[in-house]
């Protein structure tokens, strides 16, 4: 990875890479098999989740509300009308009102990146629970601008750098996701860099990682700073 001009504006994302997000959808999970394990074993309810979520993407958009949702679905489709509603509502407000954790090093390294860059955050999902967890992480004075998008498409990344007012080769995007936060910003020229944490919605996991000159991979947020410094 070597920049052919300085980058100007780095992006970061927030879920799993400021803030822990996909732990606690795990442990919910579990939770839902468990109130399902008289119909079907946890196997089968990952199936039919992971099914209706991707089913209903395009409909209901990302975040604890639409994950409600489509628990509720699957719960009624694997036990049918008898399938308790109350405890899957309360799976997802624990989700939503659940603490927020933000990752060891993520808030010096965003710190670090806003002495020498601009830093967005570029999250996607529900626009409630996203200026929530933000708030609670305590990390907003770190950007020079928010935005939560529906989803991260290379459209969307797009407008964004319009808005931005900068070119793709003078952007850098930075998070957990192949699927969203690697594969649209090199699309549209744009740079990445993955730090991949230790556990992936389904739907975020990416056949393979694409081969690149513009992506790096690290261990950590900790490390993109000294990339910044040193790659130019
Ligand atoms: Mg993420």
């Amino acid at each position: 990875m070597r920049f052919a001009e300085p980058v100007e504006v780095v992006g970061v994302d927030g879920d799993d890479t400021l803030w822990r997000c996909q732990d606690a959808f795990d442990e919910a999970e579990v939770e839902v098999a468990r109130l399902l394990a008289d119909h079907a074993d946890a196997e089968h309810v990952a199936a039919v989740l992971a099914r209706t979520e991707r089913a209903n993407l395009a409909t209901y958009g990302f975040g604890v509300k639409s994950w409600t949702l489509n628990v509720l679905q699957s719960a009624q489709e694997i036990a049918g009308p008898a399938a308790p509603v109350a405890p899957f509502l309360e799976l997802g407000r624990r989700l939503l009102t659940g603490p927020v954790e933000v990752l060891p090093g993520a808030e010096e390294a965003v710190l670090a990146l806003g002495r020498t860059h601009r830093v967005v955050l570029v999250t996607k999902g529900d626009l409630v629970d996203q200026r929530r967890k933000l708030a609670a992480s305590g990390l907003a004075g770190c950007f020079s601008h928010v935005e939560i998008v529906p989803d991260k498409s290379a459209a969307t990344y797009g407008e964004l750098l319009r808005f931005l007012d900068v070119p793709a080769e003078r952007f850098l995007m930075v998070g957990n996701s192949e699927v969203s936060d690697v594969h649209p910003v090199l699309e549209i020229g744009g740079w990445a860099v993955h730090v991949p944490y230790r556990t992936t919605w389904v739907l975020e996991r990416a056949a393979a990682p694409v081969i690149h000159e513009r992506r790096v991979t690290v261990a950590s947020l900790s490390d993109v700073p000294a990339l910044l410094r040193t790659r130019r």
